[in-house]
């Protein structure tokens, strides 16, 4: 048994400091973390407990007509608050698609953002080869069965996919994610946040040592006429997207005037689809134009032996979440 030490940080900074010491994780919710403990996948020697930070707490307005979620808030109250559900109905619709009800009233926005694979190979500490969670060691999943894996962005070193619905949302949406750490604050748009694997899939983000996730900026809400988050999965709830896809549209009429299209379950980080929003620009909402496409989206796809599935699945979850985001029944 590994002994831990806990500590209940009184304000932003001094969490920040007691981080700064090897072996400390933040802990929001715990949702993620605790099973990745008692898996053994990872094993802190401290726990710095942020649930009391007053400044990581609550939804505001932003001066620009965006909003502001702490990252403490819980997944629960984001999905279900007035300002999210009426401006940003693609987000509460991610929230929702998340996990159980159980899970989303401990789970943190901040914790979500840095929910980690649920790569099979990656929590069983039995298989020795994860290069993300033991750097070098290989990757399991290569031979393996890699039906949940990605088929885009992937590298020779890891070929995981990030399980979030939340981040997919966030994705299409462009948000901002806030964090403070040693050297201040920064802003990181959501885009620069998560990375590819390439040779260090250990790295999910690009978060630096120390830093504190404060809260996730929403630019001002643009798309809540026309949005749709729709995941496609094994059953209809409690389960990972093998495929999900987060669409938002401004229309002119029936015409599109700017389109927002971001994967899940495809990638190691969440996928934004820009050839398919460019060629979407100044076209009607017809089928044929629909699948030319979302068939962009998997230009370049390499699916692993098990999923190529998921290269078809993709075009068709597009192609359905853009129809019913510009209002199909
Ligand atoms: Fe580990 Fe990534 Fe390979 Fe899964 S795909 S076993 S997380 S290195």
């Amino acid at each position: 048994m590994d002994a831990i030490s806990y500590q209940r940080a009184g304000d932003i900074h001094s969490a920040i400091e007691a981080a700064s010491q090897p072996g400390t994780v933040f802990i929001g919710g715990g949702t993620n973390l605790l099973d990745l403990m008692k898996q053994g996948v990872t094993r802190p020697a401290r726990l710095v407990d942020i649930t009391h930070l007053q400044d990581l707490s609550g939804i505001a307005p932003l001066p620009d007509g965006g909003l502001r979620i702490g990252a403490l808030v819980r997944n629960s109250d984001a999905a279900n608050h007035t300002w999210v559900r009426e401006r940003y109905p693609l987000l509460s619709q991610a929230f929702l698609s998340g996990a159980s009800a159980q899970l989303r009233n401990m789970a943190t926005v901040g914790g979500n953002l840095l929910q980690r694979t649920r790569c099979y190979y990656f929590y069983d500490t039995a298989f020795a080869q994860c290069n993300k969670r033991a750097p070098g060691s290989g990757c399991a999943a290569l031979d393996g069965n890699t039906r949940i894996h990605a088929i885009l962005g992937a590298s020779d070193q890891c070929i995981a996919t990030n399980p979030s619905d939340m981040n997919v949302a966030l994705a299409a949406l462009d948000a901002v994610v806030r964090v403070t750490g040693p050297q201040g604050e920064r802003a990181i748009p959501f885009a620069q946040f998560h990375r590819l694997p390439g040779d260090r899939p250990d790295l999910d983000t690009t978060l630096a040592p120390g830093e504190l996730i404060t809260a996730v900026d929403l630019p001002p809400p643009l798309f809540a006429a026309h949005s749709k988050y729709l995941k496609v999965r094994d059953r209809a709830s409690y389960a990972f997207a093998l495929v999900s896809v987060a669409a938002a549209l401004q229309m002119d009429g029936g015409t599109v005037r700017t389109a927002r299209i971001a994967l899940g379950g495809v990638a190691h980080k969440p996928w934004r689809a820009s050839a398919t929003e460019s060629a979407l620009v100044g076209k009607t909402l017809d089928r044929g134009t629909l699948r030319d496409a979302a068939a962009l989206a998997v230009q370049g796809a390499k699916p692993q032996r098990d999923n190529a599935f998921k290269v078809t699945l993709a075009q068709r979850a597009i192609v359905r979440a853009i129809e019913q985001a510009g209002g199909a029944a």
